[in-house]
């Protein structure tokens, strides 16, 4: 009989990460012992952990709270340094103090409030103005919040932006300069980039991935037509479309061909919902500097107008701000968010603010006390959904159930 050396690691009760006596084995490195190690255990009674387990026993046993639970899934599943401080800070709970104390002031106004309700007579009159200032703050913190979650989004899935335009213009160049990279190739050619060429760069943290498309055109070669038609579909699929075209060479029949194009894609886009915003990029500014101001009424079509040295790097900066811009981000200081908030905490933040706003209007038009506290009974309610004080078994299987088996 063969033995294994296996080191066993006992953290104890409470000072553990799921606060219950845990012992950790940790064996030689090959899956061959592991599984062995794995048998013997299952063969003395024990049993495969669900996956988010010992998470879902952290938060039971209070250890962290639900959105410090859902940032530690955050965590394991971040793709990008920015989503994983992001995660961290979640984990390091300055969102979970945040709702705590505004669930904390909620159940204070509630009290103050029902005690005039019960006891009338024997209270001194509510301060309205003090009321009304906390309620203010409070929708303050929440809007506050609210802001993070757009980031939050785009930590996770990351933005597609695809660079289209007619061949020769610069696409390949400004993709290459732009991800310092020499992944396109670059060839003066018209109709070398035959297929979508990918490159990944990242803009205060977001992961986005840059699609440089064939020169879309009207073309007999069977290979490059493929080309072309991928390019389309890329170009429609993805979030924001650069548009790019030549200073040298102005605005000429071939751009407006192209862009009309894009246009009546858009148009059918728009009529589903999901028109993506396009942004002018006037190349090889270099070659004709002084032709700046003729481009403003072609940029009139656009979301934004920017004009690069794709030879330089010239202009780059400008199109990052502008993409930041287009996605609502450029709010967010260059280091980042400190932590963001995901869909689910969205949508009680949002009930949270609706309810203080009712009952913020309610203050203001004198509407009777009873119907403040079903307002302040609703936010506190929500509150308590995201930290998980008051919280469903479908829910919590529906969170955990999303991270790997046992973490
Ligand atoms: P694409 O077909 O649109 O991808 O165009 P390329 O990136 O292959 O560029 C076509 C030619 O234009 C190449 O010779 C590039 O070196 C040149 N080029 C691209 N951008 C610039 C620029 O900003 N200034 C100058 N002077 N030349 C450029």
């Amino acid at each position: 009989m063969l033995n294994f050396k296996v080191l066993v690691v006992p953290m104890l009760a409470p000072r553990s990460y799921t606060r219950e006596d845990v012992v950790e084995l940790q064996c030689h490195g090959s899956e061959v012992c592991m599984r062995r190690v794995l048998r013997a255990c299952l063969e003395g009674g024990a049993r495969l952990a669900e996956p988010g387990e010992f998470t879902l026993r952290a938060f039971l046993n209070g250890r962290l709270d639900l959105s410090q639970a859902e940032n530690v899934g955050k965590l394991i599943s971040a793709q990008s340094v920015a989503a994983a401080d992001a995660a961290l800070a979640g984990i390091q709970g300055g969102f979970s103090s945040l709702v705590k104390s505004l669930r904390a002031q909620c159940i204070e106004l509630l009290t103050e409030i029902e005690a005039r309700l019960d006891f009338d007579d024997e209270m001194p009159p509510l301060n309205l103005n003090l009321i009304k200032e906390k309620i203010h703050a409070m929708s303050g913190d929440v809007e506050n919040a609210l802001e993070t979650a757009n980031y939050d989004k785009l930590l996770q899935s990351g933005l597609q932006i695809a660079i289209v335009g007619r061949p020769n213009v610069g696409k390949s160049s400004l993709l290459n300069a732009w991800s310092k990279s020499e992944r396109a190739i670059v060839t003066d050619i018209a109709g070398t980039t035959r297929d979508v060429v990918e490159a990944s760069i990242s803009v205060r943290g977001i992961p986005i991935t840059l699609l440089d498309t064939a020169g879309i055109r009207q073309t007999e070669d069977v290979v490059e037509k493929i080309g072309v038609e991928r390019s389309e579909a890329v170009a429609m699929g993805a979030d924001v479309i650069i548009f790019t075209v030549s200073a040298p060479d102005g605005w000429t029949v071939e751009d407006a061909n192209l862009f009309d194009r894009i246009q009546s894609n858009k148009v059918l886009q728009f009529a589903i919902g999901s028109s993506s915003p396009m942004i002018l990029v006037v190349n090889k500014i270099d070659c004709a500097p002084s032709a700046c101001s003729e481009w403003n009424t072609h940029g009139n079509s656009f979301n934004k107008l920017i004009f690069t040295c794709a030879v330089s790097g010239r202009g780059l900066p400008d199109l990052e701000m502008a993409i930041l811009e287009i996605v609502g981000l450029n709010r967010i200081p260059s280091g980042g968010r400190k932590w963001t908030v995901n869909q689910r905490q969205c949508e009680q933040l949002v009930r949270t603010k609706e309810a203080l706003v009712r009952l913020k209007s309610s203050i203001e038009e004198e509407i009777p006390l009873d119907f403040w506290t079903i307002d302040l009974r609703e936010a506190a309610l929500a509150l308590a959904q995201i930290s998980g004080e008051d919280i469903s078994e479908e829910v919590l299987s529906n969170i955990f159930g999303k991270f790997c088996i046992g973490k």
